[in-house]
């Protein structure tokens, strides 16, 4: 069993962004925070020193708990208009009170560095984005540089959320696996996962994959991250798995680093886009 060393490649990953926006890519990502979540300030920290070691610049706007629909989109249209910030990223989750869509909607689709709107979803779903749902991305980035082959594989994806699950789905069917998307409704779950010859998990249920669920072979890739147990755990019971896989991503240290990595190669797109 090989496991998969995502610092690493995230590390290659942030050295050619770095390298390639050595030669003038002044970008400038701009963080949008509404309230005070103590994991989304861990991530902000995260994406702000990724910036910083590529070379970008990076802003933090902080916006209070209680502010109101009007005013987060009022400070995402001066961000859009401003031909300085080539980067905005509207940190999740958002409070209760606040429209979702409407504000991933609102983000110009050049700037949307998250690729969450519409326009971006849709073009990467026609197979033409330019900007890339930065988890799913990175979760082919880490097969890809394992030098694991996808076309013809059966790839089982365990969750369907907007921003893993379908993405990361729709993009091993481009890179021609043979798909299959299960939830929380999936009859014969730990079954259906034994075809598969690439089995991702992205639930948020601790452990939820166990020896049952993995065909001797497998690639096994975990994307969850649960913090229920004080230290960080994937949706994969790792010590189960690990010596039945072919591969396997530890958490953490698998794809968490990658989705910032991928977000550093979206902020490079960015503002070649603009430029
Ligand atoms: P989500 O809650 O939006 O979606 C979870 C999905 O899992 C849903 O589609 C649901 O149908 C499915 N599901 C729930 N219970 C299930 C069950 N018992 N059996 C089968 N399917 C079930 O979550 P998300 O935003 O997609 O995130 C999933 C996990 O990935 C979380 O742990 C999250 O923290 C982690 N995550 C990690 C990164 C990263 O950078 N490593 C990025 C995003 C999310």
């Amino acid at each position: 069993m090989a496991i998969i060393d995502g610092k690493a490649h995230a590390a290659a990953i942030r050295q050619e962004v770095k390298t390639q926006a050595a030669s003038g890519a002044n970008a400038h990502l701009v963080v949008v925070l509404v309230g005070e979540d103590p994991a989304s300030k861990v991530y902000i920290r995260g994406k702000e020193k990724a910036c910083a070691e590529v070379g970008f610049k990076s802003t933090l706007i902080s916006m209070p708990e209680t502010s109101t629909q009007e005013e987060v989109l009022a400070v995402i249209e001066k961000l859009n208009k401003d031909p300085d910030v080539t980067g905005i990223l509207v940190q999740q989750p958002f409070p209760a009170h606040l429209d979702k869509n409407k504000i991933v909607s609102f983000v110009a689709p050049e700037k949307d560095v998250d690729c969450l709107g519409p326009c971006n979803v849709g073009l990467a779903a026609m197979g033409q984005g330019k900007l890339l749902q930065c988890t799913p991305s990175g979760v082919i980035g880490l097969l890809e540089r394992e030098n694991i082959e996808i076309a013809g594989k059966h790839a089982v994806v365990i969750g369907r959320s907007d921003i893993v699950g379908k993405p990361l789905a729709l993009m091993l069917l481009a890179k021609d696996a043979t798909v299959t998307i299960c939830h929380s409704r999936t009859k014969n779950l730990a079954e259906v996962c034994r075809r598969a010859d690439i089995l991702v998990a992205a639930v948020g249920r601790a452990r939820l994959v166990t020896a049952d669920f993995v065909k001797p072979g497998a690639v096994v890739i975990d994307v969850g991250m649960n913090r229920n147990e004080k230290k960080l755990c994937g949706d994969v019971d790792y010590d189960a798995v690990k010596d039945i896989a072919s591969y396997i991503t530890p958490v953490p240290g698998g794809v968490g680093p990658m989705t910032i990595a991928t977000l550093m190669q979206n902020c490079l797109r960015a503002w070649e886009m603009q430029k």
